[in-house]
């Protein structure tokens, strides 16, 4: 958590300072900072709110990280942005606008499984518990609004017979340490390293009958499957909440095409067009969408809640088609296919966050992390027939192996 905020501080530093080429002054490159952040803030003007589920707390459209650059989370707190993803991640380094003002924000934290990944890790209540302790302590904030179980449920069966994320909850919560349960869901049917694990869409569906978890976050970008929709939609009849997240797929790389761009509708942005679409045409009561620079705070948030004009419209359209062509949806009907058992769902999430997000350094600390890299597929292409996007997996393999490796 140290490491990730020292980069964060030093991206801080160093955008501050594009800002103001040429001062070397510390206190004057804060003051002109500070200056930048309030014009960001005044760009973007005040975001619209929705109700998260039906608990009757507002939050704004678009939410913010704790992986945010810290100029951007600064505009953000200025524009109304008040639920804060990843709050945990802020260690040592949350915020004094939200410490100072720590009852006008929703702070959430993230817990993971323990003793392994997200796949083979377990469910651990003490180490839970433990985990939210010191997250506390770390960042000064006395309590999380929202704890979310990371990744969350392998299948529909571990949701019965697994409470130990729950136990945690229960026990900060009559501690006054945490007050919400959510989640967010990945797709795990298919998964070789995952035995009986079954698809987002129908934990979801399973998480939402059982009534202990208030709202999820889920993976959703430019509409998503039939089956994710129609969860949706139950979702929000039934006031449980939903949060958008690994919304760009693809936008990074869409936004350094040049042919991409050259051809992109004027008046709006990749950034700019999700931002109206996720916020105005979906059924989803916020969105997350990465952020690490003023410059990306203004393009999107400035779209947050905004109607989509006719360039929005085309823009999202050509996203769509480029985003099949190149972006993997992370929905993993790959995954069982592959006798060397490569993790490819995940190489492919870390593809996005260091092309889209432009988290590189994560990405490839994550994949450092794997056990079985990129570079064991032997492109025996029996993969190939189970893409819905009919990606060219080996050559992505490759590709991210490369960048990653
Ligand atoms: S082509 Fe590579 S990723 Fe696909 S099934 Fe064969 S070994 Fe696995
Ligand atoms: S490569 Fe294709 S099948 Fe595999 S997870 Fe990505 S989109 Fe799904």
């Amino acid at each position: 958590m140290a490491q990730k905020q020292e980069i964060r501080r030093r991206r801080f530093i160093q955008s501050s300072a594009a800002t103001i080429a040429g001062l070397a002054v510390p206190a004057t490159a804060c003051a002109a900072a500070t200056q930048s952040i309030e014009e960001a803030a005044r760009r973007v003007g005040r975001l619209p709110k929705h109700k998260l589920g039906s608990g009757g707390r507002e939050i704004s459209v678009l939410i913010g990280a704790g992986d945010w650059s810290l100029e951007a989370a600064e505009a953000g707190i200025r524009s109304g942005i008040n639920f804060w993803h990843k709050s945990d991640e802020w260690g040592s380094g949350t915020p004094k606008a939200i410490l100072n003002n720590r009852d006008a924000h929703y702070c959430q934290v993230c817990v993971d499984r323990v003793r392994g990944n997200h796949e083979t890790g377990a469910q651990d209540e003490e180490a839970h518990y433990q985990f939210v302790k010191s997250a506390l302590k770390q960042t000064g904030l006395r309590y999380f609004d929202d704890m979310q179980f990371h990744f969350g449920y392998h299948n529909i069966a571990e949701i019965k017979g697994n409470r130990a994320m729950v136990r945690a909850f229960e026990r900060l919560k009559k501690e006054g340490l945490v007050r919400h349960l959510c989640l967010s869901q990945h797709n795990y049917a298919g998964n070789s390293r995952v035995p009986g694990g079954q698809n987002a869409a129908e934990i979801l569906t399973a998480v939402m009958e059982d009534g202990l978890y208030e709202h999820a976050q889920i993976i959703y970008s430019y509409g998503d499957t039939p089956e994710m929709n129609a969860f949706v939609s139950a979702a929000r009849k039934k006031g449980f909440g939903t949060i958008a997240m690994k919304t760009t797929r693809g936008v990074g790389r869409m936004v350094q095409g040049q042919t991409f761009m050259k051809e992109f509708p004027s008046g709006t942005t990749p950034h700019h067009a999700l931002a109206r679409w996720l916020t105005t045409r979906t059924e989803l009561d916020a969105a997350v969408i990465s952020i690490n620079s003023l410059r990306e705070f203004i393009d999107t948030c400035s779209g947050a809640g905004k109607p989509m004009r006719s360039a929005d419209t085309q823009a999202i359209e050509q996203m769509v088609a480029y985003a099949d062509r190149e972006a993997c949806r992370l929905c993993n009907a790959c995954m069982g296919h592959c006798a060397e058992h490569i993790p490819i769902a995940d190489v492919l999430r870390y593809e996005r966050y260091a092309l889209d997000y432009g988290h590189g350094e994560r990405a490839r600390r994550l994949y450092a992390l794997l056990d079985k890299k990129a570079d064991r597929c032997i492109a025996c292409g029996d993969c190939l027939p189970h893409c819905p996007q009919r990606l060219s997996i080996p050559e992505k393999l490759i590709s991210v192996h490369q960048i990653l490796g």
